[in-house]
């Protein structure tokens, strides 16, 4: 019979975060796959747990996981855990979850910490709906697309940031989306977390001052409906008339009701509109 692969969530800092589930498993399994073996190696002494481990990282990812699944179908049980935090969020966890779901293991995810429901719950936004957008993009022109479509986004928008790359990313955050409320966290659930309720401009302004340490998680307010509607009221100033025009017709109005429309629009009469078209 196939083994089980269970993805383990390991403190984001605190060691005290661990569940006894995870404990359980990692003592268990007969295998632990590890993002860096390294960094595992504490965790796994600290708990005094003696399982064999392996690496599975991002630069191993697609063969690595082969292996595994090999493995797994042998009837291994293997565990995946990553640096920090849930596995599968922002890290190659995702990779080898697919493959083994392709490959019929069963799968089944031990829940626990994760840096970005914890910044989320801490942020002061609201939670209720909220796009997880991870790292933005290192390359110039896919971080502008990813950029542009948060524009319009209303949910709150959490992203994932080390240190080094905070203020550039709170700089093109500002000039993408304008001022907005953030909350910048840092160190969460580490002897200094902080969590710093503040605007995108104010940050910046911060962290020109003061250099940004420790790992961090920005949460910054969607955009409301209200900004959205009148945004979209304000479309036209850049549109010329015939243009204009042309956006009410293509709506499937015919052309006096499309004038009506374009002279509410620009708060002038239909006469002017007609004159204009003219
Ligand atoms: N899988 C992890 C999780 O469940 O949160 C995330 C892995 S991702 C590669 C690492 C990023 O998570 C860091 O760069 C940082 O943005 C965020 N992060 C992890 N631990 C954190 C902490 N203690 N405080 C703030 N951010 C943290």
């Amino acid at each position: 019979m196939a083994g089980t692969l269970y993805l383990c969530a390991t403190p984001i800092g605190n060691l005290e975060d661990i569940t006894y589930r995870v404990l359980k498993t990692l003592k268990e399994v007969d295998l632990i796959a590890a993002e860096d073996t390294r960094n595992s190696i504490k965790l796994l002494n600290h708990f005094e747990i003696s399982t064999p481990m392996t690496s599975y990282h991002e630069y191993n990812k697609y063969d690595k996981a082969e292996t595994l699944i090999g493995k797994l179908a042998e009837g291994q049980n293997v565990a995946l855990i990553t640096d920090a935090g849930t596995p599968a969020i922002s890290d190659p966890g995702e990779v080898l979850v697919k493959m083994a779901h392709e490959a019929g293991i069963t799968v089944t995810s031990l829940p626990g910490p994760c840096a970005c429901i914890t910044a989320l719950t801490l942020s002061g936004l609201p939670t209720r709906r909220f796009a997880f957008e991870a790292f933005l993009p290192a390359e110039k022109k896919e971080r502008k697309v990813i950029l542009d479509s948060l524009v319009d986004e209303t949910r709150t928008i959490i992203l994932y940031e080390a240190p080094h790359h905070l203020l550039k990313t709170l700089k093109d955050l500002l000039a993408a989306l304008g001022d907005r409320k953030a909350t910048v966290c840092r160190e969460l659930t580490k002897k200094h977390e902080t969590v710093f309720l503040t605007s995108l401009s104010k940050a910046v302004e911060y962290y020109t001052e003061n250099e940004p340490k420790g790992e961090c998680v920005i949460v910054i307010e969607g955009k409301s409906f209200s900004q959205i509607e009148s945004d979209s009221q304000e479309e036209w100033k850049k549109l010329s008339v015939d243009e204009h025009m042309k956006h009410y017709l293509e709506q499937g109005m015919d052309k006096k009701e499309a004038m009506k429309a374009v002279a509410r629009d620009r708060g002038v009469s239909k006469q002017d509109i007609y004159k204009q078209l003219l």
